[in-house]
């Protein structure tokens, strides 16, 4: 299972963590946030690649 900090796009509120499927709310901008605008908003930090090379630190 893999978990994702959702971050509000709009406001960079820091939400909570939870799987790709779910869609999460921001109270400040009264939004509903998707793994879609995550993606868009910030590409890097959801790039797969990434996701190894933190990998072989460990
Ligand atoms: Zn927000």
């Amino acid at each position: 299972m893999v978990l994702i900090q959702y971050i509000c796009p709009k406001c960079r509120c820091h939400l909570l963590w939870a799987m790709r499927t779910a869609t999460v709310y921001c109270r400040k901008c009264d939004r509903w946030i998707t793994v879609k605008e995550l993606k868009e908003a910030y590409p890097l930090e959801m790039d797969p690649s990434k996701e190894k090379e933190q990998l072989k630190m460990f």
